[in-house]
Formats: C-alpha cells, sequence, structure tokens
C-alpha cells in the first residue's frame, strides 16, 4: 500500500481499553496476551477489519525492554513482538481487500531529556523491538504518544537503520497554554523538523485530549510538512469518573470532525483511548462518502 498526500486511508482504534474490556486486569500486561490470549488479540484486529480499517497495528506498544523488565518480561521481548505482528499480519492478509499492517511502538518509560536514559539504551531497545515486528511480516512502522524530542529522534533514526518500510513518527500534544505542545514542551512544527530530519515518511499525532483538538494539531503539521499525515485522537476529552479514567465521546461524535480533519490533511485517520470497532465504522462512512 502506497502512503501519499492524497491518500484517504482509515485506520483502527483503540487496542488497550478493548482489551480491558475483554478482562485483561488493570495490572496485567497487555502485551503478554499475544502470547497468553492470542485468540482474543486476533479478535480485536478481526473487529477493526470487519469495521473497515485498511491499516491496522499490532499489540506491542509497550513492548520494550523497560517496560517487559517491570513485569519479569524481558526474556520474551522479541518473541510477544514477533508474535504480536503475527497475529495482525495474518488478520490483515485472511481480511478482504488491501490491508496493512504497522509494528506499533510507544514511549519507552523513561526520558532521554530527563536524564533518566541515555540514548544507547533506548536505541538497544527500539531495534530488538523492530526487528521482531519485521520479522513477523509488518509493512512498517508506528513510533506513537511520544512526548520527547530526542527520544523521538531517537527511536525513528534506530528504526530506520534496520528497514526501508514507512516508519511514522507520531506525538502527543495536550499541554502548554494552548494544548498545542506535548507533555515535553515540543511543538507540531519541531516534530516535523526533527522527525524529517531523523528520516520519518510518515508524519502525526496520537492520543491527546480529543478528536476536536486534534484538528488544530492537523493544521500545524501540514502547515510544516507535505509528507503523509497520520491521526488518531482519543474518544472526546479524558474524564476522571470515580478512580476511573473514561472516554466519552460516541462513534457519530466522533466521526463529526472527520470532514474537518481531511481538509486540515489527515490522511491516515482512525482513533486512539476509548476508540471502537463503531468509531471505525462511521469514520468509513464519512471517508468513503
Ligand atoms: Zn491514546
Amino acid at each position: 500500500m502506497n502512503i501519499t498526500k492524497e491518500s484517504r486511508l482509515v485506520a483502527d482504534g483503540a487496542w488497550g481499553t478493548e482489551l480491558f474490556k475483554m478482562g485483561l486486569d488493570a495490572g496485567g500486561c497487555p502485551e503478554e496476551w499475544n502470547l497468553t490470549h492470542p485468540d482474543v488479540i486476533r479478535k480485536v484486529a478481526n473487529q477493526y477489519l470487519n469495521a473497515g480499517s485498511d491499516l491496522i497495528i499490532t499489540n506491542t506498544f509497550g513492548a520494550n525492554a523497560a517496560i517487559l523488565e517491570r513485569y519479569g518480561l524481558l526474556d520474551d521481548l522479541a518473541r510477544i513482538n514477533r508474535i504480536g505482528a503475527e497475529i495482525s499480519c495474518k488478520a490483515a492478509a485472511e481480511a478482504e481487500g488491501e490491508r496493512t499492517v504497522f509494528g506499533s511502538i510507544g514511549p519507552f518509560g523513561r526520558l532521554i531529556s530527563m536524564g533518566e536514559v541515555d540514548e544507547d539504551e533506548v536505541e538497544d531497545s527500539v531495534k530488538a523491538q523492530a526487528e521482531a515486528l519485521l520479522e513477523g511480516g509488518v509493512d512498517g512502522i508506528v513510533i506513537e504518544t511520544l512526548t520527547d524530542l530526542a527520544e523521538l529522534t531517537c527511536t525513528v533514526q534506530a528504526v530506520k537503520t534496520l528497514t526501508d518500510k514507512p516508519v511514522v513518527a507520531s506525538m502527543s500534544f495536550d499541554s502548554g497554554p494552548a494544548k498545542q505542545c506535548t507533555m515535553m514542551g515540543v511543538t507540531p512544527a519541531e516534530l516535523v523538523t526533527e522527525a524529517e530530519a531523523a528520516g520519518a515518511d510518515i508524519i502525526g499525532t496520537n492520543c491527546g485530549l480529543g478528536v476536536d483538538n486534534s484538528i488544530r494539531i492537523c493544521q500545524a503539521l501540514r502547515s510544516a510538512t507535505d509528507k503523509p499525515l497520520w491521526i488518531k485522537a482519543n474518544a472526546g476529552f479524558p474524564e476522571l469518573v470515580g478512580t476511573k479514567v473514561v472516554y466519552s465521546m460516541a462513534a457519530e461524535g466522533y466521526a463529526e470532525f472527520v470532514p474537518e480533519l481531511i481538509r486540515a490533511g489527515a490522511n491516515i485517520i482512525g482513533g486512539c483511548c476509548g476508540t471502537h470497532a463503531d468509531h471505525i465504522k462511521a469514520i468509513r462512512a464519512i471517508v468513503d462518502r
């Protein structure tokens, strides 16, 4: 699948929030389920493919050395990533039409620019993760939910040493007075400059404060780059109900913003936390119109 500035593609929705719905404990490791509950992971992939996703990701967001070590799963890093890739790729291959799979790499969990970890340690982990994802058959890699520019650069460069397949650089913007910066103060324009210099093929934003906020971020990205743009927002503003974070924007409400996102230059539109198959179906219907 050739992704360009003219593409209009539908991606998938959340994986984490879906796995919690399907029985994952609050303290559980979502990525371990690639080994222990492959049928459930396949079910999430199928839900999105059936809802009309052209592109799905893998259940490997937190499968890096720092996070897996906390769960005592460091020795399984390669297997968790490879099998995660194989599950999504098999589901995509068995779905009708042309589908594509991007291997997910999330934040390392310790920040380079805060001196919590050095670049070599992040690079080693990213390479191990990306190598296993590529071995599992992914068509590209998405680096997502990052907030630290040094980590973004290091991660994109590490992946680019391993493959010519497309690499997405996606950050979460939810801070600053206008909510247009990452937690670490990075602006959309800074993301574009650094991501392009590091060799990213697609630039994006995911998670954050909801789909309405992502429109302004998408506009800012588009005014800074001609690369394809990847937009996966949360289902509205996260709200705290009791001790739980909930995302209350329903599928139709989310999809209402899709025409504006397309006008703002979005090429790949999906969802992040709180979105599920209904959101993807609603996005698909708008994109097809
Ligand atoms: Zn999210």
